[in-house]
């Protein structure tokens, strides 16, 4: 594979991870069923046992399908290494595991992901480990949450159900001028929407669950690492043994080729039913960055490439009742958790429930829609009857 000139992303996702030549010229890496490899030499046996050996090992530490998501990913965000996980929440607990002593403090953003403030709460605490919310809108101000053992600070942007866009670059400073390390969820932005280690990431995790796999049939997390963080992370990723399927890779590289267009039009059919909803009557506030005038506007058109198709809606005040008639009916929306798939989504969300550091408050019930790649009128045409039922 050549890397000068550098190509665009669209050429990039197709032609990042593969090498026909390594299999009879097969377009695609097939899928690649292992446990044992068999070594040709004692010598290169023994190179394994020492981890000098650069071929396969055995299956749990990476095969062919794995190997070559993992280098696409790094390369795509431009990481030194990246690790392929079993599900998104592997990929956002397992760095918080690697680099987390007892004794230490983790500083984790209020508007994390549901999930990963569970694990940190249930589990992280009760290996020793302190954990404290920030405000995400904090900034620079984020030193005033620093403890002298804060070794990590995790981010996500935009924030899970509320959306605020982060000041990733100011947080990343304060954290390193603390010797603490930056770990970022950014799994709605994809490694296209934010370039995570050109604005002081050290580790970007995604679900790939959502928009790389694309297709809501595969559980996948991918970890990316900096060349300073990534050996902690791969020792701990070896050592309690999570690698992903060779399965669900090959569905990642799947994905991954269709990823820019897929992301463009979800970005440019959310755009317009966003701004559509941003003027109707039974709509108080439309929570996405990319559009214009909205919260995290102005940072998100600083540091992000590209947005995707998830968004919040903040309703007039409105009875549950009116609520469930207009979901009860949808047509194209369906309710169903996780997003980034080939259909739309709709799911009524209590952001407030989640609050520890800081308050959130919407006089109206809160929806999430996940704008799929169906034709974006006939997504408008199934809103507007679904405003009408709510509106009785
Ligand atoms: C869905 C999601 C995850 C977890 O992904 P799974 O593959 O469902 O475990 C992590 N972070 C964010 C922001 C998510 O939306």
């Amino acid at each position: 594979m050549t890397d000068s000139p550098k190509n665009r992303p669209a050429t990039e996702v197709g032609h990042l991870g593969r090498n026909p030549q390594r299999f009879h010229g097969a377009v695609n890496t097939p899928v690649f069923r292992a446990s044992t490899i068999l070594f040709p030499t004692m010598a290169d046996l023994e190179a394994a046992q020492r981890g000098q050996y650069d071929g396969l090992i055995y299956g749990l530490h990476g095969l062919p399908t794995v190997r070559d998501l993992q280098d696409a990913i790094a390369a795509l965000e431009g990481g030194h290494g990246a690790l392929a996980v079993p599900s998104g929440l592997t990929a956002t607990t397992l760095p918080l595991l690697a680099l987390l002593s007892a004794g230490d403090h983790v500083l984790v953003t209020d508007s994390v992901y549901g999930p990963t403030r569970r694990f940190c709460d249930n589990h992280l605490v009760r290996c020793g480990i302190e954990v404290s919310y920030y405000d995400p809108l904090a900034g620079v101000d984020i030193v005033q949450s620093f403890r002298s053992n804060t070794r990590v600070v995790f981010a996500e942007s935009p924030g899970s159900l509320t959306f605020e866009v982060q000041d990733i670059p100011a947080i990343a400073s304060a954290a390193h001028a603390q010797g603490a390390k930056l770990v970022l969820d950014n799994t709605w932005a994809t490694p296209l929407g934010f370039r995570a280690f050109d604005h002081g990431v050290d580790v970007s995790v995604h679900a790939a669950t959502k928009y790389i796999g694309g297709h809501s049939d595969v559980l996948l997390g991918v970890i990316v690492a900096n060349a300073a963080t990534f050996p902690a992370l791969h020792r701990y990723w070896t050592d309690i043994s999570v690698t992903a399927s060779s399965d669900d890779a090959f569905l990642g590289l799947r994905g991954l080729r269709t990823l820019v267009v897929r992301l463009a039009q979800h970005q440019r059919s959310a755009l317009k039913i966003a701004s559509w909803l941003a003027t109707r009557p039974e709509v108080q506030e439309v929570l996405y960055p990319a559009l214009p005038g909205a919260r995290g506007h102005v940072l998100w058109q600083r540091d992000f490439q590209g947005a995707s198709g998830l968004f919040g809606v903040i309703l007039q005040p409105i009875a549950q009742a009116r609520v469930a008639a207009m979901l009860d009916h949808m047509r194209l929306f369906r309710m169903g958790f996780s997003w980034g798939g080939f259909e739309s989504l709709i799911i009524p969300i209590q952001p407030q429930l989640a609050r520890t550091a800081t308050s959130w408050h919407a006089a109206g019930p809160c929806l999430r829609l996940h704008i799929g790649l169906e034709d974006v009128d006939d997504l408008l045409s199934d809103l507007a009857d679904g405003l009408s039922r709510l509106a009785g």
